[in-house]
């Protein structure tokens, strides 16, 4: 076992590195190479990674055809930091990405770069929103999550990482999520009634900032009919309409933006974990034309859309969305995983749920401890999943959308396996 092979190395990292850490805790092992579907430990164990950073690593770890784009400019000495300066890596991606993402899809956008991570583009459109509207109040939804900043974590629900700010959390407000309040309530209609309410004590909003599918929160997927409401809403309460597409975007759904498939048209749409295509660090807003209310250097920040990504990022829309043959391929891997998943479920009787969309599935245990275990024996027997929901009783399935089919089935048996395990091990204790 990784865990125990590798300990002396563990222990030593254990000793050095804060409390704080997670991950290394849940995957016990010196993780030394990767490469697509497959991470390899130091003491030679392959593991099928299902987590992909996150949602970071859409096209797998490594990709080779990114990494030459990668090698060549590096080779060249091209500029790799200058701040936002102008820069031919800068423009190449932005002709590329609108040629290629945006004008395909009838979109109109112009790019902002912000600070590297997916919270400081949040905190940016959030200031933004704010400033277009004069008003403080941003509505966002029950279990859903922005990121670790400040003014992120004011609109996202967990308690955990809320208490954990230390100051209290204002200028947001919570509505329920579709689905809720369960399947009979349509909670745009909540919505809609505070909206229109003088008197219900929400305040009027500056934005409406939503992910149509809930990662973090427990992969629950808001319908077609409720996002195109909630929009709507925004859109009559004088409100930006702005989309979370941090961790569902860059194809996760079977679509380069989660929003088309509602031919939705936010006012911002967030942008990064798997925006640059290998794991590194890039982020940015998508802002209509009319609401690019900034000063110049009004949102500031030392790593802007960094050259290095920006040129993996180009690499990855070059290589991946010209045509619809990609997408295609997500969409079908996406049903066969959870056409899988559901008859797992469905054998083991009713006690879970499969949801989601693309290849962003969630297999709900109802129970935490269930998940927890399955997680564990599923590490020990070689994958890789991660947790999610309001008490980690989701088991979480983001592979890479380059998996191969063989990798995949091999990851899904290995859960499968894993979750019988699990099964015994909690009625036996
Ligand atoms: C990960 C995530 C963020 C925050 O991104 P960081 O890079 O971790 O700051 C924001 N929104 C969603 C939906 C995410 O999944």
């Amino acid at each position: 076992m990784a865990a125990i092979s590798g300990s002396r190395k563990m222990q030593a990292l254990d000793a050095l590195e804060s409390n704080v850490r997670t991950y290394s805790r849940s995957f016990p092992a010196m993780f030394s190479r990767a490469r697509g579907s497959i991470m390899l430990t130091e003491d030679g164990r392959n593991v099928v990674d299902f987590l992909s950073g996150a949602g970071t690593l859409n096209y797998g770890h490594n990709n080779h055809r990114l990494k030459a784009a990668i090698a060549d400019y590096l080779a060249s000495d091209a500029v790799v930091h200058g701040l936002d300066m102008a820069t031919p890596a800068k423009l190449k991606f932005m002709e590329t990405f609108n040629s290629i993402i945006l004008a395909k899809r009838n979109l109109e956008y112009r790019f902002q770069f912000t600070g590297p991570t997916g919270a400081n583009a949040i905190e940016a459109a959030i200031k933004l929103a704010r400033k277009v509207t004069g008003r403080q109040n941003i509505i966002s939804f029950t279990n859903g999550y922005h990121g670790m900043s400040l003014g992120a974590m004011a609109a996202s629900g967990n308690r955990f990482y809320r208490t954990a700010s230390g100051v209290g959390l204002s200028g947001t407000t919570f509505m329920p999520y579709d689905g809720y309040l369960g399947p009979d309530v349509d909670t745009a209609d909540f919505l809609q009634k505070v909206l229109m309410d003088e008197s219900s004590g929400i305040d009027c909003p500056a934005a409406i900032l939503v992910e149509t599918v809930q990662g973090e929160g427990g992969i629950n997927v808001a319908s077609k009919e409720w996002l195109q409401s909630i929009q709507a809403k925004a859109k009559c309460a004088d409100a930006l309409f702005i989309v979370d597409d941090v961790q569902m975007g860059c194809g996760r759904t079977g679509e380069f933006f989660s929003f088309e498939f509602a031919d939705l048209s936010p006012d911002i749409v967030v942008l990064s974990k798997s925006l640059s295509g290998y794991g590194l660090p890039l982020s940015m807003l998508l802002i209509k034309e009319e609401f690019d209310a900034w000063q110049p250097g009004e949102h500031t920040g030392t790593f802007r859309g960094n050259n290095l990504a920006l040129v993996s990022a180009t690499a990855a829309i070059d290589l991946y969305w010209r045509d619809e043959t990609f997408s295609q391929e997500v969409r079908r891997t996406g049903e066969a995983m959870r056409g899988r998943l559901e008859a797992i479920a469905a054998k083991r009787g009713n006690s879970f749920a499969v949801r989601g969309r693309g290849m962003a599935v969630g297999f709900d245990c109802q129970m935490p401890e269930i998940a927890a275990a399955t997680a564990r024996n599923a590490f020990e027997k070689g994958l890789i999943v991660e947790r999610c929901g309001p008490v980690d009783q989701v088991v979480k399935f983001l592979p890479a959308l380059t998996i191969d089919c063989e990798t995949l089935n091999q990851g899904l048996e290995i859960f499968e396996q894993a979750l019988d395990q699990a099964l015994k091990q909690t009625r036996s204790s």
